[in-house]
């Protein structure tokens, strides 16, 4: 089946007047929407710059790197898309312009256009639209729900624009476009604004393309005058006016949303049935939960992104996920790793009853990640070592208890005389940066009567990677001599994926990402079992 024989319904989700309006959480509230009224749905990211994939972006520029079971590197909202909806994405799921530009190019030097003069429109648009067409391609999905990253009017989101102007030619009623927009609320004048809405809707029009439905950010609640007025203004029913308010968890976001009628509003124009309502009951009782909880725990994120939350977006969100369903608040404390001394260590972790040590690469702020493992280790914190935190996890046993003084990873000092991270064998000769490292899901045998083993309850697990280096099993032999053993190994090469402290209430290091499959409907083992490990550490703290 061609895509022109689909029946699948294409959504196209645009924002104007500022970055930042929540697009990625209204798209995967639209998705979750569709999918409680028993529609399937997936969400795609195309994203307007010209890396390749954000692998080899610095978490400054747009926050986290995202790992998709396929081993995609992606934009960060696909973690939203599949934290809401809890099913997998995959590389098809974000498309850079960067990726489309490399397509056209590839076709261009294979010869694939004939001698044609290779152009924005009609070569660039058309694989914009073939990467649109492929998510809808054998009827898979009922809806594909496709997010525009930036901003309406700027130079490189036009030849996006033009391919959904396009598209919406070609396939008529199974395309509908949502715009965001925002409705500033003036405090001096004491009203909520409209103006910049009505010029962002121009300036889409201007590229041919009516929105269908306007999304308004706002910090106060659109009243019938607001809604009649941009409604007027912007060529829409008032009833395609949806208020987005404000809110303290993205997780209301879907509820805010059935209850400003998006879904019915995308169901209406795609002329879908509307006769299901939508079934959220277990994402209300998430909600409830979140909202109330009957404890709650401090735990501390030791990373040297820490005045950045999207840098470890999934983690925190993990973390909200394993706090809701131990009924726990977790209060998460922000510790920059670059900050901790030998003297303030235990000003800055004394008060925690966790300690998660963050991902990431290079030696910037290494010491005192080493330092925080060491005090959770010594003072029988719960740790739980994520990937770069695993790492510095055996870094900190080799040099403290083995008495490996120099131990390092050779990621950091390449002539350390106890490598005990070291290189992966296949990574050797990597020389290109962008999407080299061992990516994606890979399948873990876990150790009988191990910490993970009782945790996860199984004896194989897949989980996701993004790293190059890895445990040097040369050394292996001694770490399980003294406490420190693997509980977790790759079967068919017998790398490391987990290690833990046998002797410690709960101190576990993996080399994979558990943040990356943690999502509301499922939230992750290890997430859970750390947060209640922190709770116990807390109440015992407590009776002393
Ligand atoms: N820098 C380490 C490596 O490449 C860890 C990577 C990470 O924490 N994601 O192996």
């Amino acid at each position: 089946m061609t895509a022109a024989d689909s029946t699948t319904k294409f959504i196209f989700v645009t924002g104007g007047v500022t970055s930042s309006l929540g697009k990625g959480i209204i798209s995967a509230s639209l998705a979750k929407l569709l999918q409680a009224r028993g529609y399937t749905a997936t969400i795609q990211k195309l994203d307007p710059y010209i890396n390749i994939d954000p692998g080899t972006l610095n978490p400054y520029e747009h926050g986290e790197c995202y790992v998709t079971e396929d081993g995609a590197e992606t934009d960060l909202d696909l973690g939203h898309y599949e934290r809401f909806l809890n099913t997998p994405t995959s590389q098809a799921n974000n498309v850079t312009t960067g990726r489309i530009y490399q397509s056209v190019i590839d076709k261009e030097r294979r010869g694939d256009y004939l001698g044609e003069t290779v152009q924005v429109i009609p070569h660039i648009t058309d694989e914009i639209k073939h990467c649109i067409k492929l998510l809808g391609e054998d009827n898979k999905y009922d809806f594909v729900i496709t997010e525009i990253g930036g901003t309406v009017g700027d130079i490189e989101s036009l030849p996006y624009v033009e391919a959904i102007r396009q598209l919406r030619w070609e396939l008529g009623n199974r395309c509908v476009v949502i715009h965001l927009t925002l409705v500033p609320y003036l405090a001096a004048a004491k009203e909520l604004k409209t103006k910049p809405t009505q010029h962002s809707v121009k300036t889409m029009q201007e590229y041919g393309v009516q929105p269908d439905i306007l999304v308004c950010r706002t910090e106060k609640p659109l009243n019938e005058s607001i809604r009649s007025k941009i409604a007027l203004f912007c060529n829409v029913g008032s009833e395609s006016v949806i208020e987005s308010i404000d809110t303290d968890s993205i997780y209301k976001v879907p509820l805010l949303m059935r209850e400003e009628k998006l879904d019915l509003q995308v169901l209406k124009k795609t002329k879908m049935s509307a006769n299901c309502m939508p079934e959220l009951h277990s994402w209300e009782l998430f909600i409830n939960r979140l909202e109330n909880p009957v404890s709650k725990t401090k735990v501390a994120l030791v990373g040297k992104y820490v005045e950045l939350m999207d840098a470890y977006k999934s983690i925190i969100e993990s973390l909200i996920h394993a706090g809701t369903s131990n009924e726990c608040k977790v209060e998460l404390k922000m510790v920059h790793s670059e900050h901790i001394t030998p003297q303030n260590i235990s000003a800055l972790l004394g008060d925690v009853n966790g300690i998660l040590v963050a991902p990431g690469f290079g030696e910037r702020g290494i010491e005192g990640k080493i330092a925080a493992i060491e005090f959770a280790r010594v003072k029988r914190v719960p740790f739980f070592g994520i990937c770069l935190g695993m790492q510095c996890a055996t870094i900190e046993f080799a040099r403290n208890v083995l008495g490996m003084k120099e131990a390092h990873s050779i990621e950091m000092d390449p002539n350390t005389p106890h490598p005990v991270i070291d290189i992966m064998e296949n990574q050797k000769k990597i020389s290109l940066m962008g999407g080299t490292m061992r990516l994606g899901a890979y399948e873990c045998k876990l150790t009988a009567q191990t910490k993970a083993s009782d945790i996860y309850a199984k004896e194989f697990i897949s989980e996701r990677h993004r790293h190059r280096f890895e445990f040097n099993n040369k050394y292996l032999e001694i770490f399980e001599k003294n406490g420190m053993i693997a509980s977790g190994f790759n079967p068919g090469s017998g790398l490391v994926e987990i290690m833990e402290v046998k002797d410690h209430p709960w101190f576990i290091g993996v080399q994979f990402h558990p943040e990356y499959k943690s999502t509301v409907a499922a939230p992750h083992p290890l997430f859970r079992s750390f947060i209640k490990a922190a709770m116990d550490f807390g109440n015992n703290q407590n009776q002393l």
